[in-house]
Formats: C-alpha cells, sequence, structure tokens
C-alpha cells in the first residue's frame, strides 16, 4: 500500500529546505518509492493563516500520515504572541505529545570532508558517528504539578521530574536496538547520585540489559557525560537519556560535527510512525537569501526510509550522494571554507538529486 508523507515546512527557511527534500523524495518515487505526498501548516505560518500553531486539519493530516517531514518553526514575527500557547513551537510540542513521538534519534556524524569545519581538532573528531536517543514526551518539560506561585510573601517557581518504569523501558528498548544494530555500545545518562528519577532510570536500564547481551550498558553521570563529549567524543556509539538532559546534550554534539545545516533527527511513536526534521531552527536572519543549507532536511529524509518507511537502500544511496556532493567540493555557505566551491540551497539540492541519480 503506498505510503503517505506529510510535508509541514513551517517558517524562516523552512519552505527552501524542505522543497529541496522534497526534490530528493521525488527522486526516490522515481526509483520506486510507492509513496503519496501531502503538505499542512504549521508553527508560525499556522498561526497566520488559521490562528494556531497546530491546525486541526494538520493534526489530522499528522495522524494519518506515516511520516512527517518537518521544516522549522519559529521567528521574531511571532515572539511577542502574549498567548504563549500560540507560539509557533507548540506546533511542535503539540505534534510530539498527539502522535506520542517518544524517542527523539540525534545522530551525531561528520563527514570525513567536513572534519576542519569542527571548532575541535580534526584528531579528536575525524570519524566521528554518535547517536543520542532522548526521551522526548516525559520528564521534567511535562512532569506535574508546575508552576510559578506566591508562598511566605515571595515568588516560588517549580518543575516536576517524573519518569514511570514503563516510560522507562521504552526508551530503553528502542536505545538498545539501537545498539544492536550499531557498534554494540550504550551508554545510559543520568544524576544517579542526587535525583531519585534517575536512580529508577538506571534500574530499569540494568534490569534490561541482561535481554541485550551482545550490548555493552555502561552509565555516565551527566556532567561527566558533557565532558567527555568535548574531551573524547569517540568512545561513545549510542548515548540514551531523559528529555532535558538529551536536549542538551545533543546540541553540544551536535556542535562537534561544526554545523547544524547537516544534521537530521528523527521522533518516533511505538508504530514506527515518525516525524522527521532537521537539528536547527528556522534560521530567520538567512530566510529568504538561499545561503540556508538544506542537507540536514534531506539526510532527515534518509531516517524517514530507513525508520519508518522500511527502504534502507534508498536511504543509503541518499547518504552516499550527500557524500559524493562533498567529496565534489559543494557548499553552502555555513560549510564552505577556501577551496571548496560555494552553492545555493536550490544548486545544493539539485546537486544531490543529480548524484542520486548514480549512487
Ligand atoms: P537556528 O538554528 O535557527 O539558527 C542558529 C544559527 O545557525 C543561525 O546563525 C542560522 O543562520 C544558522 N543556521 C541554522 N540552520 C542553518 C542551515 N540549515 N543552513 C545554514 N545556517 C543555518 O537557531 P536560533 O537562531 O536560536 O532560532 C531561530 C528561530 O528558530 C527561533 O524562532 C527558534 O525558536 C526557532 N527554533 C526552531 C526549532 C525547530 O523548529 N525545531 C529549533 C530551534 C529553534
Amino acid at each position: 500500500m503506498s505510503k503517505k508523507i506529510l510535508v509541514l515546512p513551517g517558517d524562516g527557511i523552512g519552505p527552501e529546505i524542505t522543497a529541496e527534500a522534497v526534490k530528493v523524495l521525488d527522486a526516490c518515487r522515481a526509483a520506486g518509492l510507492d509513496a503519496e505526498l501531502d503538505e499542512g501548516l504549521v508553527g508560525g505560518a499556522g498561526y497566520d493563516a488559521e490562528g494556531h500553531p497546530l491546525p486541526e486539519s494538520t493534526l489530522a493530516k499528522a495522524k494519518a500520515a506515516d511520516a512527517i517531514l518537518l521544516g522549522a518553526v519559529g521567528g521574531p514575527k511571532w515572539d511577542t504572541l502574549e498567548d504563549l500557547s500560540k507560539r509557533p513551537e507548540k506546533g511542535l510540542l503539540g505534534l510530539r505529545k498527539n502522535l506520542n513521538l517518544f524517542a527523539n534519534l540525534r545522530p551525531a556524524l561528520l563527514y570525513p570532508q567536513l572534519a576542519e569545519a569542527s571548532t575541535l581538532k580534526p584528531e579528536v573528531v575525524s570519524g566521528l558517528d554518535i547517536m543520542i536517543v532522548r526521551e522526548l514526551t516525559g520528564g521534567i518539560y511535562f512532569g506535574q504539578p508546575r508552576g510559578i506561585e506566591t508562598r511566605n510573601g515571595e515568588r516560588v517557581g517549580y518543575n516536576t521530574y517524573v519518569y514511570s518504569e514503563s516510560e522507562i523501558e521504552r526508551i530503553g528498548r528502542v536505545a538498545f536496538e539501537m545498539a544492536q544494530k550499531r557498534g554494540g555500545k550504550l551508554c545510559s545518562v543520568d544524576k544517579a547520585n542526587v535525583l531519585e528519577v534517575t536512580i529508577l532510570w538506571r534500574e530499569v536500564m540494568n534490569r534490561l540489559a541482561p535481554e541485550y547481551p551482545d550490548v555493552e550498558l555502561s552509565h555516565m553521570y551527566v556532567d561527566n557525560a558533557a565532558m567527555q563529549l568535548v574531551r573524547a567524543p569517540k568512545q561513545f556509539d549510542v548515548v540514551v537519556t531523559g528529555n532535558m538532559f538529551g536536549d542538551i546534550l545533543s546540541d553540544a554534539a551536535a556542535m562537534l560535527t561544526g554545523s547544524i545545516g547537516m544534521l537530521p533527527s528523527a521522533s518516533l511513536n511505538e508504530r514506527q510512525q515518525g516525524m522527521y526534521e532537521p537539528c536547527h531552527g528556522s534560521a530567520p536572519d538567512i530566510a529568504g537569501q538561499g545561503l540556508a543549507n538544506p542537507l540536514a532536511t534531506i539526510l532527515s529524509v534518509a531516517m524517514m526510509l530507513r525508520y519508518s518507511l522500511g527502504e534502507s537502500a534508498l536511504a543509503e544511496r541518499i547518504e552516499r550522494a550527500v557524500g559524493q556532493v562533498l567529496d565534489a567540493g559543494l557548499r553552502t555557505a555555513d560549510i564552505a571554507y577556501p577551496g571548496t566551491r560555494q552553492v545555493s540551497t536550490v544548486e545544493m539540492g539539485d546537486a544531490v538529486v543529480a548524484a542520486f541519480a548514480n549512487a
């Protein structure tokens, strides 16, 4: 049966980068992928057109889709909206929550051609290939109670860091299975020396470990993990952690690779339905100028093919095509350096499509 892909361009550079990713999807369809594409509004674009960052029509299409390709949301135009529930990012949070996208996969892979782009020494990062598995729908970002209230005459802000055993187990299983398919190493990151919720996290990871004898499980406190990521990042294969620690560590890992414009991500639920998006935001500073790097979005299409559409061979072809384009010296402004040829967003997309034909 034909698969359904929903494209949500969003705001800022979102429409430019998704347009290039759609060209790659079209090339995959020409190569045999049986998929229908539809489009919807989200974020500021949803608010402007329908008064809500996640319009009902978009949510209905998202629920019916096998996979969603999202550009990015947000921008200064909507930063002053007083009603926080109408801010663009609420569109994203709403999609994650409604589709129960609890597993966020964030690879930090450094293409050898870009080792010079990292702020770390090439020998520290060259060959880097980490997969961060972040729990996305629980933890302190969603825990109740939360709020700001007055106690004894002064204002107090509070949040709740909470995980149930079943929430930890399901993200743990995603991470163990990911480690089985990769290098066989899983590092669980917590703060079990201070936080009870992560004592439970560690216990559950240890309980699952015997079911995956081919995976070597280790544990690390989050402060040490932050240090190790910049000291010796190649020691990591798969990292699993909760929502807040994962938010922070995955951004740090992203920067090890030099350009946020290269990094894709996937958010999956238990049915392998997924939302695929670049790690970066809507980059309003460069929107509409043809400067945006579309490769993170194109590589998100590869993740979509692998994790939601069961088309690993096409995913590998896209990744090879991106490698070939980099080998040929083509670079958008964010990854350009002397000796390379700077190209626009559209030229980069076209080059990947051309390379895909023979990849
Ligand atoms: P950003 O990722 O949009 O931009 C940070 C810097 O990286 C900017 O200098 C930008 O020009 C550059 N950059 C980002 N993507 C690029 C690409 N593909 N090619 C070349 N350069 C790129 O982060 P920000 O500036 O903190 O946020 C801008 C807006 O994006 C805000 O409204 C924020 O809320 C939103 N945002 C959205 C998401 C999302 O949709 N998932 C994520 C983060 C931020």
